[in-house]
């Protein structure tokens, strides 16, 4: 069997289509953009990395994008006060604080500081919640989550019924993932396992799984032996294993590889998603989703 690769790179672009027009569309009736703020604390080069990359794919859908760099000696007192500014400014809908924050600021009470309704990250308490509660009730669900239920559905694989088996419970994929997975609904109606490093024999869930989405943060974790014939295995993994020079720029940079064995399991799945370009480009186009979502819960409330 060779397997269907499905592309983040590819349904990322389909959707920022959509997401354009939609832009198009919100600004003729509402005479304004999204507006989104994203909190940058420092220099951390992976966070500076994702954070251009958010007013990149922000600024190309004709967003209003404001940036706030601060340096590590921002106070938190500082930080809580500028996030309030942004609940209360109706041109912004979504605040983002780019995490890690410095050890002095509380990343806790940061994140409780976001209004919920302007939280696209879906991190706070609340939007968990309305998460676990589905349907209606949810309003933002979290981007990586959000990006894997995407491309099942849109690579045609039939959730409803299936087998699907998570590796890793964290808050920001395992856990919100399973719980999407399990509710009634577009992308839902299967069958949940959660494995995780407390589990007794990875092997035999990996290969009952229909869905196999592996988030544990493990290079090549996942052997051809373990995946079912034809299953659908999505690899959330993003580990730095070396340095690679990029063919375009002849710069250096990080050489990454999943968390399966991508060549070997390519040869058993049905289909497979590759690192990079397979969920991490979906991350970035969920939240310009969930920006754009929360304008319109805003300015044209559900009835
Ligand atoms: P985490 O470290 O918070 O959680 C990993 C989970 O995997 C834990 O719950 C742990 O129990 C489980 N696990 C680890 N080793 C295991 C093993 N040998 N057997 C069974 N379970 C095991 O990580 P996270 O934040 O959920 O991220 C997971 C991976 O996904 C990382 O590589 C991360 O870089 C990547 N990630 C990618 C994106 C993206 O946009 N592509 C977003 C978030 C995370």
């Amino acid at each position: 069997m060779s397997a269907k690769i499905i592309r983040g790179t590819e349904i990322r672009e389909e959707i920022l289509e959509e997401l354009a027009r939609e832009v198009e569309n919100l600004k003729k009736r509402h005479g304004r953009p999204p507006g989104l703020v994203t909190i940058l604390i420092g220099e951390n080069p992976a966070s500076v990395s994702y954070v251009k990359n958010k007013i990149r794919t922000a600024k190309r859908l004709g967003f209003k994008e404001v940036q706030e760099n601060l340096t590590t000696t921002v106070a938190e007192k500082d930080l809580l006060d500028m996030i309030r500014r942004y609940n209360e400014d109706d041109t912004i809908d979504g605040i983002l604080v780019q995490l890690p924050l410095p050890g002095h600021i509380d990343e806790n009470r940061v994140l409780m500081a976001i209004d919920p309704d302007k939280d696209v990250d879906g991190f706070h308490p609340v939007n968990v919640g309305r998460l676990v509660i589905g349907g209606d009730a949810v309003k933002f669900p979290p981007c990586t989550p959000a990006g894997i239920v995407e491309m099942i559905i849109r690579a045609g694989v039939e959730t409803r019924g299936a087998e699907v088996v998570v590796i890793g419970r964290s808050n920001i994929v395992g856990k919100p993932v399973a719980c999407m997975m399990m509710q009634k609904g577009r992308g839902g109606n299967a069958t949940v396992t959660v494995v995780h490093t407390g589990t007794k024999d990875l092997a035999s869930h990996c290969l009952r799984a229909d869905i196999l989405i592996v988030a544990a943060g493990v290079p090549d974790l996942i052997k051809a032996e373990w995946i079912k014939p034809g299953a659908c295995v999505i690899d959330v993994g993003v580990n730095r294993v070396g340095l690679m020079t990029d063919p375009k720029t002849g710069e250096e940079k990080a050489l990454l590889r999943g968390d399966v064995d991508f060549e070997a399991a390519s040869h058993v799945a049905g289909f497979l998603t590759p690192v990079p370009g397979g969920v991490g480009p979906m991350t970035i186009t969920m939240l310009m989703k969930n920006t754009l979502a929360s304008m319109k819960y805003r300015t044209e409330p559900r009835k």
